[in-house]
């Protein structure tokens, strides 16, 4: 099959490589979509510890299962299905605690196993046993089921932050992420939600989905006092960052008000994982910080719920389509802003 292969910083072809086959216990899919996320993106062009190439990135997929060496799955050839990708020990204390994304020796697919930028994908017996692929149980376009996976981990970071009717809430970096956080905190009834980021095409992106506003982050700060105004001088109760930049951090201790939530969604490049906060904003304000990884196997069932429910506005997140081929300009449509969600469709 043709498959798109990672083999280094700024390295994926578009090259053949021999067909899966399936050892017992394991399932192949054939795949209808898989969404570019962000780490892709940082993988292609800084590389990740984690990944020897060469590897089939792309964990963001829905496809069809059209073989299956595991009698007893709970899924079967002709299911539509999603994935939850994360593979816990079931041991350790996390595990035993709920909390696998956190597990000592997770692996995940398309980090230590092939991933879907490929027209088939094998799941690993593991992952089946686990009963960790879900059937799709509505019509919904594959597309918009590929982000089962990333809007998992933001309802993760959301069982942190509890937002509800009393809270008006700032989400910092309006990418795919950013807009997803927006769209859950008004779906769980937030006052206000409103938007920032640097970049003017971005948020005009995301005036498209149901927020209050947006605020473009300036140099000079304005847009500090800016959402202090639309507070009445308050500052929002829950401050998400969903980007990866040290000032966005500090900016969020600024702008919560007292009493407020801040989430660091997003990690800093490993390169550079030092910001300097102005730590008297915890002090005075009484902040409570959370962060989140990844997502545990709760958090992609509810999403993928969410998602088949059709109140997710998954058609609008995804803005752009490729062919498999032309996988690589998905990277430059993210950077510059132009697209929310890309998703590579492979033909078979
Ligand atoms: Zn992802
Ligand atoms: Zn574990």
């Amino acid at each position: 099959m043709i498959a798109g292969i990672y083999k280094g910083k700024e390295q994926i072809d578009i090259d053949s490589v021999a067909d899966p086959t399936l050892s017992h216990g394991d399932v192949l899919i054939e795949v209808d979509a898989c969404a570019v996320c962000g780490t892709d993106l940082r993988t292609y062009r800084h590389g990740d510890k984690k990944i020897i190439p060469p590897r089939i990135l792309g964990h963001e997929f829905c496809g069809t299962v059209v073989e299956s060496a595991a009698p007893d799955a709970n899924v079967k050839v002709g299911d539509r299905v999603v994935m939850y990708i994360v593979l816990s020990c079931g041991e350790c204390r996390y595990c035993k605690g709920g909390r696998q994304n956190l597990c000592v020796s997770r692996t995940t697919m398309s980090y230590h196993y092939d991933g879907a930028y490929a027209p088939f994908v094998k799941v690993p017996a593991p992952f089946v046993k686990n009963n960790q692929l879900f059937k799709v149980e509505s019509d919904i376009p594959s597309d918009q089921m590929s982000l089962a996976e990333p809007l998992g981990c933001v309802i993760n970071a959301h069982g942190h932050l509890q937002i509800g009717v009393y809270d008006t809430v700032a989400v910092i970096g309006a990418g795919p992420i950013g807009v997803m956080h927006a769209v859950m905190a008004r779906l769980q009834g937030a006052q206000k939600v409103w938007m920032l980021d640097v970049s003017e095409n971005r948020l005009k992106l995301a005036e498209g989905f149901d927020i209050d506003g947006t605020v473009q982050v300036k140099p000079d700060g304005s847009h500090i006092a800016a959402m202090n105004e639309l507070t009445d001088g308050f500052g929002p109760s829950v401050v998400i960052v969903a980007c990866s930049s040290a000032h966005a951090q500090a900016d969020a201790l600024e702008i919560a008000g007292k009493g407020g939530k801040v989430e660091y969604f997003g990690g800093l490049p490993k390169s550079a994982p030092t910001a300097v906060l102005n730590t008297n904003h915890l002090h005075y304000k009484e902040l409570i910080i959370s962060g989140s990884y990844s997502e545990k196997i709760t958090d992609f069932q509810a999403s993928q719920a969410l998602i088949q429910s059709g109140r997710f506005p998954a058609d609008r997140i995804i803005t752009h389509s490729l062919p498999l081929e032309r996988m690589t300009e998905a990277f430059p449509l993210m950077e510059s802003g132009a697209a929310l969600k890309v998703c590579i469709h492979p033909e078979a």
